[in-house]
């Protein structure tokens, strides 16, 4: 990947085409992959990185904060520990800006599902999102890649 004196921008990976969804696929997005033309960009998955399988249970946010998984287990320890792990990285190379997945558990950012696995939207941050924000980087989507500095 190529790179400037910009600083490099941490990305979810299966934005990059990484196959780590909870079903196993990617979410290829080609905004974000062009960007590797004039930015280094970092991929990162937060659910995998906190050690959980692909594919794995879906998993919602629910209103008191907790993540709970199709099947009842409540995976907020492991979210949790992804977006510790993300900052981590961030820090780590200096990011600035963060390109995450929207409607994500981890990563999405002013829109999560609802916690009724019903497929509703409601106003809410990822784990990973909020723990970027909270330390200080610029979490935008990838509808919003048109907004990053190349
Ligand atoms: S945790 Fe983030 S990077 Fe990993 S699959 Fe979900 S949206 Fe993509």
């Amino acid at each position: 990947m190529m790179s400037n004196d910009l600083p490099p921008i941490l990305v979810s990976a299966c934005l990059m085409g990484e196959p780590c969804r909870y079903d196993g696929k990617d979410y290829p997005c080609p905004a974000a992959q062009n960007l590797a033309d004039t930015r280094t960009l970092i991929p990162i998955c937060p659910e995998v990185m906190a050690g959980l399988p692909t594919p794995r249970t879906c998993a919602e946010l629910q209103p008191d904060g907790r993540v709970i998984d199709a099947d009842g287990v409540d995976r907020t320890a492991a979210f949790e520990a992804g977006a510790h792990e993300a900052v981590r990285i961030a820090r780590e190379h200096d990011c600035k800006q963060a390109i995450l997945k929207s409607k994500s558990p981890s990563c999405g950012k002013g829109l999560v599902y609802d916690g009724t696995f019903s497929g509703t939207l409601v106003p809410g941050m990822g784990k990973t999102a909020q723990a970027l924000i909270d330390a200080g980087i610029e979490v935008l989507s990838e509808n919003d890649c048109a907004d990053l500095q190349s």
